[in-house]
């Protein structure tokens, strides 16, 4: 049988304080996604039509405790596991210390393993435009793309303090939150 994927079905909608303007015309909706591939996925949007911030976060509704998430990548078929990344997730690849950490505006959204690698080769990217070690950046550029061509191993750890992340694939290891993710 083949599981329908019909999106997002809206369950409820509020007002409530924008973060960034402070007045009460914030619209917060909230979306449940159920997929074949990801089980259930809350998404929530908010937009305020005042200052015209907006916000998106997703949470994994089959993940609870705060976790560690760690992926062995060896090639193609992790690049393509599907990643739910809430806005308080940080990402780490251990190999090359390339890390991202969350500020308070950081967005949740759905990806995959090789979306999060096409992130840090564009913020890498933006932070080598003025690096004083250009040959260091380069390198680092060069290694990422040949990450995002499966042509390298690494492994790769997700934090998450909320627990609402998850990454879908039979190479993934949970684990509980602990130093190594004090990064
Ligand atoms: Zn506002």
């Amino acid at each position: 049988m083949k599981l329908e994927d019909r999106g997002p079905v809206k369950i409820l909608e509020y007002k409530s304080k924008c973060p960034y303007c402070g007045l009460d015309s914030l619209t917060v909706s909230e979306y449940i996604y159920n997929t074949p591939f990801m089980g259930s996925v809350l998404i929530t949007t908010s937009i305020c039509l005042e200052c015209g911030f907006k916000h998106r976060d997703v949470s994994s509704l089959d993940a609870d405790n705060p976790s560690k998430i760690k992926v062995r990548v060896l090639g193609e078929r992790e690049l393509r596991y599907m990643v739910v990344k809430s806005s308080s997730a940080s990402v780490k690849i251990l190999e090359t210390g390339l890390e991202y950490i969350p500020g308070p505006y950081s967005q949740g959204y759905i990806t995959t393993i090789e979306g999060l690698l096409y992130e840090f080769q564009e913020a890498t990217t933006i932070a080598c435009r003025d690096a004083e070690d250009r040959d260091k950046c380069t390198s680092i550029i060069e290694w990422i793309n040949k990450a995002i061509d499966g042509l390298v191993e690494f492994t790769l750890i997700l934090c998450d303090p909320s627990g609402k992340s998850k990454i879908y694939g039979d190479n993934v290891i949970e684990e509980l939150f602990d130093q190594e993710c004090m990064f």
